[in-house]
Formats: C-alpha cells, structure tokens, sequence
C-alpha cells in the first residue's frame, strides 16, 4: 500500500527480455535474432530491516560477501557462529573479518543449503536466498532477502491463511500474493533497492521459521507457480496490485480507500462486490470504539501536516462511498466548518495503528460530546479484492480458485506471468 500513488497503473505482464523458451508463444522462433530470450528474473527484494544501525547474521553453511553489482569479492566466512555487521561512519563493517567497507551495498551469499538466520525485532528468523546489506544513512543500514519469488510466496501464503482452511483458497490466495509481488517488482521496485517490506505494509514474510515446505501454502504455490491475476486494459493485457483482506464484512471496498483514486480506476480493484460468504468470519463484527476527538486531531496532525490547517477536529462524515454504500473517503470538519479529506484505510490505521480496534473501514460514524464512535464495524482488514473468509465459503462450496479470483477482482482472468 505504500508510494504507489505517484506510479503509473498499469504493468507488463512480462517484456520481451523476460520470456524463456519454456514459456514463449508458438511462433516465437519466427522472432528477429535479437530477440534472443533472456532468463527470467524471478529474485524479490524483500525489505526486512531499515534504518538499523547494525545487524545480527548467523548461517550454517560458508560464505561469500561479495559487491552485488561490480562482482568483487570482499570476504568469506566459514559460518557456524553469528556474525555482526555495522553501519556506522558512512561504511560498512564487519568486525569480526576485519572488513571496512566504504561500499553502499553488499551481499551475503551462502554457498551451501542451510538458511540464514537473521535476527529480526528480538528474535531469529530464517531465510532462503541471499541477504543484501545497504548503507541508507551515515550510522544507518538496511537488511533485504533476495529470495525467489517463489519460496518468499510460501512464507507469505503460509502465514496468511489457517491452516484448515480450504486448498483452494490456499491456491487463491497463492495467486493474488504473487500478483502483488509481481506488480511491486515491476513497478515500485524498479525505482528503489526493495520490492516489497517484510510487514502488512506490504505482506507478511516471517522467512521459513515454520518449515511450510509440504504444508497446504508449499502446495498451492507449488501448483499455481508463475500464475498471476491479469485484466484487459485499453492497452493490452495487464497485472494489477492485488489487494486482499481477511474478512469484507459483506461488501468490498475501493482500492480508492486504501491509495486515492488511482488504483480505484482498475475494474478490478473498483471494490462493490456482494460477499455474503464472509458473514461467519469469526471478527465480522466489532465495536463500538470511542476514541477522543483531541486524540483524532493529533493523530492526523501528526501524521499528515496537511491537518494542522484544522482546529479540533470536530465531525468526521463520509465524503465519498461506494454504490454499496462503503465509505471510500471521510471528511473531517473542525468547529469552524473547515474540512480535509481522508482515505477511509489511511484514517484507519492513522487512529489505530495495530488494527486491533477499528478492525476494518467498515463502521458507522457517530459524534457523542468529545468522543467519536465508531459502531457497527463490520469484517476485519482494508476489505480491498480478495476476502479471504469469502473465499473459504465459496472454495467449500466447489467454486475454483480461478472462479474465486474472478469474483473479488472483477473482469480479470488468471494468466501465466512466467
Ligand atoms: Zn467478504
């Protein structure tokens, strides 16, 4: 949900620089010599840590640190014991090796199997792939896995879903993941060193800690690999950022709540499909919540300069909602009648940032002295494409996860991105 606004919306399912034999049209030998294929890259940049000022790296296996872009070999290390690496003096350090590097990047490459355990928010976590380490600020750094897209979607479908929940909604799932990642790869990530972050921001990647491999998400990424949802727009064939929720509470919302009104323009991401599938979600409903009107002042003030233009924040109304009637936008109106708008998700997680009481943008406003309420909350998450408790209902009722995508993203189809 972050920094698209300023993006264009529509991406390449693929260029012609990413097909492979394995996946090129019949009559692709007819193709000029220069379109020789390239490899596909399938590496995402995941974002785990930034702005540490050091980090705590552990691998079973040897190896090598290595300077991704010019190839030259800084080090090596036999692994088996935790390795520091500091950021600090405009440079990278690693104390222990006795490296003192000036360089912006550099990457931890194991030559082995075993995974690499990464100490994240107090605790361990393991990963597949690489781990690139980039100086972001004079004492500061950030850590990112460089993992196949494939093994980072079973951490992240493994963690989304409960395990008993349907396989074909593990394959939905599985699919609008991808698609989100795919989409963030080709269009954010092109104009940053990361992809996607390794948190809800983006989606949730805790690495391989539960060895999902052989679990319900290793299957259904597995079975779905290189699927990816796609819709005809004016120019062609496109993928699109798959949002999804756990629960709609009835209704999906426009991605317009999420990130104004660009993605809102995408068919599929218009929001106002019925989901009465969703109505046993064990968070469908919640509420009321009342939080005070100087706690909502601040928490925007604070957050968005652009509400300091208000006093006390007096009345917050919808100022735009779906045909279903989900608010997309709120207007908050201070004593003076001056107003500034808001997405609904934006107010959301502004007022609540762990989303543990305002569950979902789907709640009914009220004013009680100098309180606000928020009554009548209905499903937990943005409530954006996907619902995946709908999706359970609808996947123990035969439907395909094919048919389910279809569904929560109107006017899309599933396709094969590689
Ligand atoms: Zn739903």
């Amino acid at each position: 949900m972050c920094c698209l606004a300023t993006l264009g919306l529509w991406v390449l399912l693929g260029t012609g620089c990413h097909q492979t034999p394995e996946t090129a049209p019949a009559g692709a030998a007819s193709r000029p010599a220069e379109a020789v294929p390239e490899p596909i890259d399938r590496q995402i940049r995941v974002l785990l840590l930034e702005g540490t000022p050091a980090c705590s790296v552990s691998s079973d296996d040897a190896f090598d640190l290595i300077d991704p872009t010019a190839g030259t070999h800084f080090g090596q290390g036999e692994g088996g014991k935790p390795l520091g690496v500091v950021f600090e003096d405009q440079r990278i350090r690693v104390p222990s090796l006795q490296l003192d590097l000036a360089d912006q990047v550099v990457d931890l490459v194991p030559r082995g199997l075993e995974p690499i355990g990464i100490q994240v928010n107090g605790k361990v976590q393991y990963y597949r792939g690489w781990i690139r380490f980039a100086r972001t600020g004079d004492n500061a750094g950030a850590v990112t896995n460089v993992v196949d897209i494939e093994d980072y979607l079973i951490a992240v479908v493994d963690a989304e879903l409960p395990r008993r929940f349907h396989q074909e909604t593990f394959r939905a799932q599985a699919i609008a993941a991808r698609t989100y990642a795919w989409y963030h790869k080709q269009t954010t990530g092109k104009k940053r060193f990361w992809d996607v972050k390794a948190t809800e921001r983006s989606q949730v990647y805790r690495g391989i800690n539960r060895s999902p491999h052989g679990s319900p998400a290793a299957e259904a990424v597995y079975d779905t690999r290189g699927l990816v949802c796609a819709w005809d727009a004016p120019e062609g064939e496109r993928i699109f950022c798959a949002y999804y929720s756990s629960a709609c509470g009835g209704t999906t919302a426009s991605a317009a709540a999420i990130n104004g009104r660009e993605d809102a323009q995408i068919p599929p991401l218009t929001g106002n499909v019925q989901c009465d599938s969703c109505r046993n979600a064990p968070d469908r409903s919640w509420g009321p919540v009342s939080l005070g009107k100087t706690m909502i002042t601040e928490a925007l003030r604070g957050r968005y300069p652009r509400f300091k233009a208000l006093g006390l924040i007096e009345r917050i109304e919808v100022a735009e909602a779906t045909p279903a009637g989900r608010a997309v936008r709120y207007r908050c109106i201070d004593g003076q009648n001056r107003e500034v708008e808001i997405e609904a998700e934006n107010l959301r997680l502004t007022l609540d940032p762990s989303g543990r009481e305002i569950r979902s943008t789907c709640f009914v406003l009220a004013s009680n002295g100098s309180e606000c309420v928020f009554q009548e909350g209905r499903g937990l998450g943005h409530g954006v494409g996907l619902c995946q408790y709908g999706a359970d209902a609808l996947a123990r009722q035969g439907m395909k996860a094919s048919q389910i995508l279809k569904l929560y993203y109107p006017s899309s189809r599933v396709r094969r991105a590689y």
